[in-house]
């Protein structure tokens, strides 16, 4: 259990103002300097050892990745040095993800020296935050607390009195989902249509500009000074092993209280909505499913979530994922069925269209979906279904693909009696009325 003096979104509700004044009382910007002369390579080593794992989903280890960027700056044909560049995903787009909005909004600064501390650490000569269309009110706070760390000296030419010149720009995305993906979102801040591109080659070889880059979620970089001031150590002693920290929960649906909560990692289910939440709308026994990360994420029934660590390793032991931590709560008036057909919807709706399985299987699925929801299918579509979501996942460019694909087979494997009953009672429905 967290207690107040561990949280690092200090003003997460934003009770007190976001601007640099009261970020600085709150301890944001507490000698900067003093935390880029430890050297690019030790603060690598102190996020690495403080054991934080990227928070946009993937979880990869944000210490091992920054390690990637290259230590000395490749060359251009003439000889010319190349610039290395931090893009920071603000989008924001995953169905059930708001964590980084209420970051932006009340607690900007942190991100801001975030920028810097990870930029400096991986050599890059500027940040990129790239942040979600329709957070309007965001990117105006957001913009207005980097020209206040300019103002300051805080960012800029000699960056915080460190000798290091750093540059910070905010771009607003336009509204697509796929602009989350590191690849389309480095097309789109070149000016192209957001599309992701083939990996190899790796952003950290050839990124924005085809200059080294390295693309971060919000919350990995704005946990990072207070990392760097507090001790990897201190980060690490929240969690389990390989999942630690803390970790912002954003929690939606059927509980009494629905609410974004910084808790310590691992934090059993049932804990995170007792504690938080105010337990589940109508009793616990009143609980069909979660979708415990996000809607990219397979639901888990209720009765295998309850205890269940929320973390990455808990979750996916149970076949689904921590993702972005969205936590979105189902109780028994919820029809699954409509529900995951709707998100089947959505991934048709925000597929790029670049490769035949996403294009044409998210289609193709989200239509078998609205006809098991209406129970016009017949049994053995519930079998087809699952072989085409096999065939999407993991044969497309980018993780989208499989992201449609998942939550349908969550479904399958815990609710296909829920499907084969619709089916049985519609065709019993026609029967009787010929
Ligand atoms: Fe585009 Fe879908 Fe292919 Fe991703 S998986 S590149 S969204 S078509």
């Amino acid at each position: 259990m967290l207690e107040d003096r561990d949280r690092i979104f200090t003003n997460l509700y934003g009770y007190q103002p976001w601007n640099l004044k009261a970020a600085q009382a709150r301890g944001d910007w507490d000698d900067t300097k003093a935390i880029l002369a430890k050297g690019q390579d030790a603060i690598i080593e102190e996020i690495k050892a403080s054991g934080l794992r990227g928070r946009g989903g993937a979880g990869f280890p944000t210490g091992m990745k920054w390690s990637f960027m290259p230590k000395e700056p490749p060359k251009d044909r003439a000889g010319n040095p190349r610039p290395s560049f931090l893009v920071i995903n603000a989008d924001e787009s995953e169905p059930g993800s708001c964590k980084d909005r209420e970051i932006i909004r009340h607690d900007p600064h942190k991100l801001v020296e975030g920028a810097l501390v990870a930029g400096f650490a991986m050599r890059a000569r500027a940040a990129y935050i790239y942040i979600r269309g329709e957070y309007i009110r965001e990117a105006e706070t957001l913009a207005a607390a980097v020209q206040e760390a300019y103002d300051a000296g805080l960012i800029g030419k000699n960056a915080s009195g460190s000798g290091y010149d750093f540059d910070v720009f905010v771009h607003r995305g336009a509204g697509a989902y796929i602009c989350g993906e590191e690849t389309a979102m480095i097309e789109s801040l070149e000016g192209k249509k957001g599309q992701p591109r083939l990996k190899p080659p790796f952003p950290a070889g050839a990124g924005l500009y085809g200059c080294p880059t390295t693309v971060n979620n919000v919350e990995s970089i704005a946990v990072a000074p207070t990392i760097m001031r507090r001790g990897a150590s201190w980060f690490a002693s929240f969690g389990r092993d390989k999942n630690h920290g803390t970790k912002l929960f954003q929690i939606s649906g059927h509980v009494e209280k629905p609410c974004v909560v910084e808790e310590a990692m691992s934090i059993p289910f049932r804990e995170l909505i007792e504690k938080h939440c105010g337990g589940i709308r109508g009793g616990w026994d009143n609980l069909l499913a979660v979708i415990p990360g996000g809607s990219s994420v397979p639901l888990v029934p209720a009765a295998e979530i309850m205890d269940a660590p929320m973390d990455f390793d808990g979750l996916k032991d149970l076949k689904s994922g921590l993702g972005t931590a969205a936590v979105i709560v189902m109780d028994k008036s919820t029809d699954i069925v409509r529900a995951i057909s709707r998100l089947s919807y959505f991934y048709k709706h925000e597929s790029c269209g670049q490769c035949t399985p996403c294009r044409e299987g998210t289609g193709w699925m989200w239509r078998v979906m609205e006809r098991l929801r209406e129970g016009e299918a017949n049994v053995e579509e519930i079998d087809m279904l699952h072989q085409v979501t096999k065939q999407v996942e993991g044969h497309t460019i980018c993780a989208l693909g499989d992201a449609a694909a998942w939550p349908i087979q969550g479904l399958i494997r815990h609710f296909r009696p829920e499907l084969e009953r619709r089916i049985a009672e519609r065709h019993g429905v026609r029967e009787a009325a010929e």
